[in-house]
């Protein structure tokens, strides 16, 4: 098709042939473990020893190229079409962490999965045909009990002008208590108090935002949460993904306190680690 004029072709997004990672999530967890998968972005799956999988907002399609972003990646870890999850949850409805092309991909390879989300993922899970009975819309503080893995739903700031309901998510599988932010706004002293029930709850692992693109928790302030919440580990989110919005991890280490405990784990792209209960000395630590 001829371009538009004022179109140029150069300026298009490349949109890289599919291609799928080894999917190392078929591996068998051992018991006392927990596997930890980066899909990119703010994606994680997470695998019990009892062989429960939990997705948490997956972007394993190339759909925001169609909004102008330019993918830094030209492979997914996983094929959604062809990988095993029994829950999946999406924080809110930006299109990657709610991506409809995803949702489709892990709903028809996965009829018997329940997916979990605010209101306006809900409207996408009923958009793309997830039955009612397979899809549940979670208020604030909601919690979920699924198969010895309990689930809540929690505070999280809009970053966009247009109100949409945010959530981070405190997951506890068995021992393991991870906080996963998700998407939440710069400037933590505006809403510190809402988040405060996350943060006494002393998750053993906190997935963090660590970048400030579109108005997210950068650097500072999750430098700032890390040092409130003092988990084991710590495993910096949302880089690595778009070459319009992302971050060298360096600036959120330059800001952590010395006296800081934890150990931050910098997980590759569509890297798999498993992490030992109270015990974050059993997984490697790297330098970004
Ligand atoms: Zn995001």
């Amino acid at each position: 098709m001829a371009n538009l004029p004022g179109e140029r072709e150069d300026k298009m997004p490349p949109i890289w042939p599919r291609k799928y990672r080894s999917i190392q999530l078929r591996d068998k967890v051992k018991p006392g473990e927990l596997g930890i998968l980066w899909l990119g972005q703010g994606g994680f799956a997470f695998k019990t020893s009892e062989n429960k999988v939990v997705i948490v907002d997956p972007l394993l399609s190339f759909s925001a190229s169609k909004d102008g972003m330019t993918y830094i990646h030209s492979h997914f870890p996983v094929d959604p079409n062809n990988i095993k999850v029994d829950y999946v949850f999406c924080t809110h409805m930006h299109g990657d962490h709610t991506d409809e092309e995803t949702l489709t991909s892990l709903w028809q390879a996965n009829p018997e999965a329940n997916f979990y989300g605010p209101l306006e993922s809900y409207d996408c899970f009923q958009r793309i045909g997830i039955p009612r009975n397979r899809a549940s819309v979670l208020s604030l503080d909601s919690i979920v009990n699924l198969d010895g893995i309990r689930v809540q739903s929690v505070y999280a700031e809009c970053t966009s002008k247009e109100k949409i309901t945010h959530y981070g998510y405190l997951f506890e599988f068995g021992p393991f208590r991870i906080y996963v932010t998700g998407d939440t706004k710069v400037g933590l002293e505006g809403y510190l108090n809402k988040i405060k029930w996350t943060v006494v709850k002393k998750p053993d692992a906190l997935i963090v935002c660590i970048n400030r693109g579109f108005s997210n928790l950068g650097p500072e302030d999750a430098a700032r949460l890390v040092s409130l919440v003092s988990p084991e580990i710590v495993i910096p989110m949302h880089y690595d993904c778009f070459v319009e919005n992302t971050i060298d991890p360096a600036e959120f280490v330059n800001k952590l306190s010395p006296a800081l405990c934890s150990r931050v784990v910098f997980m590759k792209y569509g890297e798999y680690i498993s992490i030992k209960a109270k015990a974050a000395r059993h997984v490697p630590n790297r330098a970004p």
